[in-house]
């Protein structure tokens, strides 16, 4: 059994829990990968991106 634990964010593999959440940490305070294609604003979750479309939305 390997003895590593991937990120389920990106490609990066860690040792343990606790460097995996340490990366996630780290990560998911720049890690926005939905990104509004009107303004440009990145949202880590699909939901909040979704959310915030709403706004664009509400103009028409
Ligand atoms: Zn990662
Ligand atoms: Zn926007």
């Amino acid at each position: 059994m390997p003895k590593t634990l991937k990120c389920p964010f990106c490609e990066t593999w860690t040792q343990n829990f606790t460097t995996l959440k340490r990366h996630l940490i780290l990560e998911l305070k720049d890690y926005k990968p939905f990104e509004c294609e009107v303004c440009s604003a990145g949202f880590c979750r699909k939901d909040a991106l979704k959310q915030h479309c709403q706004v664009h939305r509400d103009r028409t």
